[in-house]
């Protein structure tokens, strides 16, 4: 299987986040993307090969434009404007109920305000070289999908920083576009056939939903801790299933703490029956390994042999799979249990 890796995604190296009411050093950081890299590379059932660029075209069809022009220099508009800071996080976020009654505005013209126009959330610091990885994830994302279109049967994009909390307008949740978004509106729309994004991160791909919830031509499918006691708590629950065109192109599968490998499984049974009936011509998968038993930030009770048994399940679908890597934090684990998912989607082919 190849795999698509680029070095840029060092280039944002956060050492601060801020979660749970505290500044930490962050879960989501460059050491998780390098230990996929290393067990990856050192089996000889993986092939490495570098993104080739695809420019900003691809990002804003899926996000507004002032987004990505926001993030261009967001970073570099802070030092000069506000502060010199390794890390910049809004000091404010903008909700709609702060104007009520007093009509829209646009986009603040300062870097403070726009910082919280365009982000929703604390744990995602800007660095310096934020912006690159962002686009290098994206490359990594459109070079993984561009070989599944030349007709390999599957290929996984190690992208870093991930993509699913972005939405059209924001960012946060470590993400910054949304790169299977990103992707499964390039199929769909230059080959006119319908794409499912399956996404099995332990956290609602809120981002993705939001994006495709109107539409017929891609479905999402998320497997997820419930929204109930996890993040992103305002999205994942089961009774939102699209609207307009998209009413029934959505489908929330929610799960309980401590959540094993077998019941797991029966929700991705669920998942593959409903993807069966939607018909796609290519599956994306946002996989997240965050579900893992040990993982610090997460509370299911997933497995290594149990990742393998689910790459399997999806193999039976028997689509072209892109598979791009989301979260993630038990880094010891994460190398083994990326490759375990790959290899029970690659051997049950
Ligand atoms: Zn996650």
């Amino acid at each position: 299987m190849k795999v698509v890796y680029t070095p840029a995604h060092l280039l944002h190296n956060p050492e601060v986040e801020i979660e749970s009411s505290t500044a930490h050093s962050p879960f989501e950081h460059t050491g998780r993307a390098e230990k996929i890299r290393e067990t990856l590379a050192a089996d000889d059932a993986f092939d490495f090969v570098s993104p080739t660029e695809w420019g900003t075209e691809p990002i804003t069809k899926i996000h507004n434009p002032g987004l990505l022009k926001f993030l261009s220099t967001a970073w570099a508009d802070y030092q000069r404007d506000v502060k010199e800071v390794r890390e910049v996080v809004p000091d404010m976020f903008f909700k709609s109920n702060l104007r009520e009654h007093m009509g829209e505005r646009v986009e603040p013209e300062s870097v403070n305000g726009k910082l919280g126009w365009w982000c929703f959330e604390t744990t995602t610091p800007l660095t310096m070289g934020t912006y690159e990885a962002a686009r290098g994830a994206v490359d990594v994302a459109m070079s993984a999908t561009q070989i599944v279109l030349d007709g390999e049967r599957f290929s996984y994009g190690l992208c870093r920083p991930p993509g699913h909390h972005a939405t059209t307008d924001l960012y946060g949740g470590y993400c910054f576009f949304n790169n299977a978004a990103i992707v499964a509106h390039h199929v769909a729309s230059t080959t006119g056939t319908k794409v499912t994004v399956l996404d099995v991160d332990y956290h609602h791909g809120n981002g993705t939903q939001q994006i495709f919830y109107e539409r017929d031509d891609v479905q999402f499918v998320s497997l997820h801790g419930d929204p109930a006691r996890a993040y992103p708590y305002f999205t994942g629950y089961a009774d939102e299933t699209g609207s307009s065109k998209g009413l029934g192109s959505t489908l929330n599968l929610p799960l309980a703490a401590r959540t094993d490998d077998d019941t797991y499984l029966k929700s991705l049974e669920r998942a593959c029956e409903s993807i069966k009936k939607f018909g796609p011509s290519m599956l994306i998968v946002s996989l997240g390994l965050d579900t893992f038993i040990t993982d610090p930030i997460s509370d299911l009770s997933l497995t290594t042999p149990g990742y393998d048994r689910c790459g399997s399940l999806v193999a039976q679908l028997k689509l072209p799979t892109v598979v791009l890597q989301e979260g993630g934090y038990d880094v010891n684990a994460l190398g083994i249990n990326v490759q375990s998912w790959l290899h029970g989607l690659a051997r049950a082919s």
